[in-house]
């Protein structure tokens, strides 16, 4: 497992169930604390047979999809608002993979994207395994050295200039796509306006960054260079020792990502959609050319399914005969207090210090890096011990909210591009996974992109670059 779930969760399904609510929709309302539609049968629900008298039922609908993350739960909403039934799977509740305990920013500014670095100094002090902002496991490297050579290899410019071309597109929906989702849903006030700040303690650093946003600007990023007395200004209680930042106020930013994805859902059940618990494991494709699930209610068919299962995808394609070099960089969260009456106003990126402080609802929320391991291998938290005495010199944390942090697994392919778009080889079967640091930013625009493909629409963008047979 990638993520440690609360028990919390347990009890409230079952003072959920007892009381007859829907437990997502239950949980999204004391999250966000907003008004969730009540039923407005949007689209067809899934059609019930063969229940009762001990039979299992069976359910048909126009499409399964598989994993009920931030891009899995955008997926059903777009097929759902064109007309499709739905069925949402996942092997446990939804939002608690990745999607759980991420930075929370949906980041419009994110064109550019994180790429291997080139020159040998760099790589080198990489390779030395003692930095904050990345780390290693030396046993995985055997099992990542092919994607990683890849990932290596995409780094070169003119890679680089590729995927930031194809990133255009995806990226300029992203605010939008969500915005629209979020005010269906009743929760725009849930998408925080303020941006996010990176800030800067060396010349050196200020000046690559100020270079690469200049450049940015032609893709559409807006940003504001902020001097010392501007940035003490927008968070007075950062400490000193700052020469300034970069303030990126278009991002949208959120108190509790677990809470979106939970209204989004509750949106999805209020127009007719069904979530079921089950392993996508058991996926089948039938004689009929439909394709089947065994749920915990009974099995569900479709004639098309999406696979939206983030860093577990590899566990469908793989025994379907796909060989895509998807990977994890893993990534840690710990909550915090904050001393005295000192507030962050918006998240804050400590590029030299390797690590983001994001004003959350359970605290100041410390995110690591990057760490390059086996998915499933136990948690290794070292960067959290060297990324906390850094976060402590830039705002006054106080103590620790949780005994252990939580661990995702941002899923990732070497050409820092998603997969969006038909398997090749099987009818019916859509990929939507590997969003690797923007999943939640992505998850509008994914969710479009592969429901306008299914449905026949013309696409907003051409998909050609997310195409799974690219590998
Ligand atoms: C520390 C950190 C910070 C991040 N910050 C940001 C950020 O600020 N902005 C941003 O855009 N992105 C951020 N990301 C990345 C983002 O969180 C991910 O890209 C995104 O959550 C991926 O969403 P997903 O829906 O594809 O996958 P997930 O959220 O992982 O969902 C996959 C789902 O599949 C289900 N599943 C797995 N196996 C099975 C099975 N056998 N049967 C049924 N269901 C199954 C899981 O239970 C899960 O619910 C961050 C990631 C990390 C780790």
């Amino acid at each position: 497992m990638c993520h440690v779930r609360p028990p919390r969760a347990i009890r409230l399904a079952r003072f959920s169930s007892a009381h007859g609510y829907s437990t997502v929709t239950f949980r999204a309302k004391r999250l966000i604390g907003a008004a969730i539609p009540g039923k407005t049968g949007a689209a067809r629900p899934a059609q019930e047979h063969g229940a009762g008298r001990g039979k299992p039922k069976h359910m048909r609908s126009d499409v399964i999809v598989l994993g009920a993350g931030i891009v899995g739960v955008a997926t059903a909403l777009n097929l759902q608002q064109r007309g499709r039934s739905v069925v949402l799977v996942d092997k446990g509740d939804p939002g608690r993979g990745t999607s759980y305990g991420n930075a929370g920013m949906i980041q419009r500014e994110a064109v550019t994207p994180y790429a291997f670095p080139q020159d040998f100094s760099t790589i080198l002090s990489y390779a030395l395994n003692n930095r904050r902002d990345a780390h290693y496991h030396l046993s995985a490297l055997p099992k990542l050295a092919p994607a990683l050579f890849r990932y290596w290899r995409n780094g070169r410019p003119e890679a680089v200039a590729r995927t930031i071309a194809a990133n255009i597109p995806l990226f300029e929906h992203c605010l939008s796509e969500h915005a629209a989702l979020a005010q269906a849903a009743g929760v725009s006030a849930a998408l925080r306006k303020d941006g996010w700040i990176k800030v800067f303690r060396t010349a050196a650093a200020q000046d690559a960054a100020l270079k690469i946003f200049e450049e940015a600007r032609r893709y559409g990023v807006e940003s504001i260079s902020l001097d010392k007395a501007a940035l003490a200004d927008k968070e007075p209680h950062l400490r000193d020792g700052l020469i300034g930042g970069l303030h990126f106020e278009a991002p949208y930013t959120l108190a509790n990502p677990l809470a979106l994805t939970l209204a989004y859902e509750a949106l999805f059940e209020a127009r007719g959609g069904k979530f079921l618990r089950g392993d996508a494991r058991k996926l089948n494709l039938g004689s009929d050319g439909r394709w089947s699930v065994t749920t915990a209610s009974g099995a569900v068919d479709a004639a098309d399914v999406v696979l939206a299962m983030g860093p577990w995808s590899d566990e469908i394609y793989r025994p379907l005969g796909y060989r895509m070099p998807l990977f994890v960089k893993r990534g840690y969260h710990l909550h915090f207090t904050s001393q005295g009456n000192a507030v962050l106003n918006r998240p804050v990126l400590d590029a030299d210090g390797g690590f983001m402080l994001v004003p959350m609802s359970q605290g100041v929320r410390l995110t690591t890096g990057v760490e390059f391991a086996l998915r499933d291998a136990p948690p290794t938290p070292v960067q959290m011990t060297r990324c906390e005495p850094w976060a402590r010199t830039l705002y006054p944390l106080g103590e620790a909210r949780e005994k252990q942090p939580w661990m995702g697994c941002r899923p990732c392919l070497p050409d820092m591009l998603p997969v969006i778009g038909p398997a090749p080889r099987h009818k019916g079967l859509w990929f939507a996974f590997g969003h690797a640091h923007h999943g939640l930013t992505l998850a509008g625009s994914t969710g479009r992109l592969i429901a306008e493909m299914i449905t026949g629409e013309t696409p907003y963008t051409d998909p050609t670059p997310y195409r799974a047979d690219r590998f």
